[in-house]
C-alpha cells in the first residue's frame, strides 16, 4: 500500500474527472443511427416516433364469447339463432344476420351489425342455437380503433432509452427500425512485455492480461461498443502504431498500464510527446492517470495494476460514458463502516466493500493488485483526502460497483 502523501502537484479526483467529462461530453451528439429493433435496446432514441397506423387497428372483440346485437337482448336469458364462428385473423366483412349471435375469439373482428360481445363464461350452446344469461350494453367488450393510439400520435418521444415495453409498442405499429444514437464506440489497449492472453501458457515472470477483458466489460455493462482490445508490448512503435489503428474505429481510447514512474513506461513516454497530459491524481489506487487527444480522439491512459484500473474506469470514466448512453446514474449511499479504516494524508482513497446488514465490510487491504478480492466486492468506499483513520460506525459514502 502507498501510505506516502500525495505530491504536492497532484491533481484533485474531481479535477481529473471534470477534465475527463469535458473530453468525453461532445460524443453526446454522435451520430443517428437507424438500428434494427432488437438492437435499439437499451438505446437512446434520437427522435420522436409517431404512431403510423391506429392501435387497435380494426374493432374486435375483447373476450371469447358471442357478438351480436344488445338490442336482441331485451330480457335475460335470451337464447339466439347460432350464425357460425369468427376467430382472430379472420376478413371479419361477414354481417351479422339480424336477430342472431355468431361466435367469436379474442382479437377477431367485429362482424359489421353486431355492437357487443358476450363473454363465453355468461352462455350456454347446443350447437344451433346461443343462451345468453347476462344483458349487454352497445360496446361491451368491444375494443374499438384508435383507443390505444392514433395514427399520427406520438408513440414514444426522442430521449426515450429503448425499453422492451417501449419495442412492444413500436413492434405493434409495424416498425422494424429505430432512430436511435450510435453507442459510444470504444477501443481497449493494453501495454506490458510481461501480459499474455488466457489461454496461453504462463513463462516465468509472465502473467494473464486482465485488463483488456475488464475495460471491455466495464464498458459493455454501461452501454459503450467495444470495437477493439489489443494488447501492445512496450515497445513505443508498436504502442504507437496500435494506437494509430485504434483512434481510426473509435470515439474514445482506453489504455492501461506504462503511466507511472518506471523505466519503460510506454503509454506516457509515447504521448507525452503528442500532448497528451501525465500527472499524478491524488487517490490510491490508481495515482497516475493520463489524457490526451489523439487524431481528434480522446485517450484515457490508466494505470495498470488490475484494481487501479477498474477504479479508475469507475470514477473516471463511468459516470459519463453512462450519462452518454442515457443510463442511470451509478447509486451512492452512506453508511456506516464495519471495520477501522487508515488512510493516506491527502490522497482520496476508495477501498473495496461489501454491504452487510446495514453496513459495509472491507473484502481486502488497499493493495491495488488484490484484484480476486475485488470480486467479493459490491460498492467503493470513498474514503476523503482528509481522513487518516476513521473508527468502525463512522458514516462513509459508498458507490456501487
Ligand atoms: P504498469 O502500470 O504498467 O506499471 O503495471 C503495474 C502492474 O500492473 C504490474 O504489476 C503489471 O504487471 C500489472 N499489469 C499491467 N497491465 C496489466 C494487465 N493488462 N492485466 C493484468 N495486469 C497488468
Ligand atoms: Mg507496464
Amino acid at each position: 500500500m502507498s501510505t506516502r502523501p500525495a505530491p504536492a502537484s497532484a491533481w484533485s479526483v474531481d479535477d481529473h474527472r471534470d477534465r475527463v467529462e469535458q473530453l468525453l461530453r461532445p460524443l453526446a451528439w454522435r451520430a443517428v443511427d437507424p438500428a434494427p429493433m432488437a438492437e435499439a435496446l437499451g438505446r437512446r432514441l434520437a427522435e420522436d416516433v409517431r404512431a403510423p397506423v391506429e392501435l387497435p387497428v380494426f374493432r374486435n372483440s375483447a373476450m371469447d364469447g358471442y357478438a351480436l346485437r344488445a338490442e336482441s337482448v331485451p330480457t335475460a336469458p335470451a337464447t339466439l339463432p347460432l350464425a357460425g364462428v369468427i376467430a382472430a385473423g379472420d376478413r371479419g366483412d361477414r354481417p351479422l344476420p339480424p336477430g342472431a349471435a355468431v361466435k367469436i375469439m379474442t382479437g377477431a373482428p367485429i362482424p359489421p351489425g353486431a355492437d357487443c360481445v358476450v363473454p363465453v363464461e355468461e352462455t350456454s350452446t347446443d350447437g344451433v342455437t346461443v343462451t345468453i344469461g347476462q344483458r349487454c350494453a352497445a360496446g361491451d367488450f368491444i375494443r374499438e380503433p384508435g383507443s390505444d393510439v392514433r395514427a399520427g400520435q406520438l408513440l414514444v418521444p426522442a430521449g426515450t432509452l429503448v425499453q422492451p415495453r417501449h419495442i412492444a409498442a413500436l413492434a405493434a405499429v409495424g416498425l422494424t427500425t429505430l432512430p436511435v444514437f450510435r453507442r459510444v464506440r470504444a477501443a481497449v489497449l493494453t501495454t506490458g512485455d510481461e501480459l499474455v492472453p488466457a489461454g496461453t501458457p504462463l513463462a516465468p515472470g509472465r502473467i494473464y492480461d486482465s485488463n483488456g477483458i475488464a475495460l471491455a466489460a466495464a464498458l459493455a455493462a454501461n452501454g459503450a461498443e467495444v470495437v477493439s482490445v489489443e494488447h501492445s508490448t512496450d515497445d513505443p512503435a508498436v504502442f504507437r502504431e496500435m494506437l494509430s489503428a485504434a483512434t481510426k474505429s473509435a470515439d474514445v481510447v482506453f489504455t492501461s498500464g506504462g503511466v507511472s514512474k518506471g523505466d519503460f513506461e510506454v503509454v506516457k513516454d509515447v504521448l507525452a510527446t503528442l500532448g497528451g497530459e501525465f500527472g499524478s491524481v491524488a487517490m490510491q489506487p490508481g495515482g497516475p492517470q493520463g489524457v490526451s487527444v489523439i487524431d481528434g480522439v480522446p485517450v484515457l491512459s490508466f494505470p495498470g495494476n488490475p484494481v487501479s484500473t477498474l477504479v479508475s474506469f469507475e470514477v473516471f470514466a463511468r459516470p459519463i460514458l453512462r450519462e452518454l448512453a442515457g443510463l442511470s446514474a451509478i447509486p451512492k449511499y452512506t453508511v456506516p463502516l464495519r471495520d477501522p479504516v487508515q488512510s493516506p494524508a491527502g490522497r482520496r482513497q476508495f477501498l473495496r466493500g461489501r454491504l452487510e446488514s446495514g453496513a459495509v465490510a472491507l473484502v481486502s487491504g488497499p493493495g491495488s493488485h488484490l484484484i480476486a478480492a475485488m470480486a467479493q466486492a459490491d460498492v467503493l468506499i470513498d474514503i476523503p483526502p482528509a481522513a487518516t483513520e476513521l473508527a468502525a460506525g463512522s458514516n462513509v459514502e459508498v458507490r456501487e460497483l
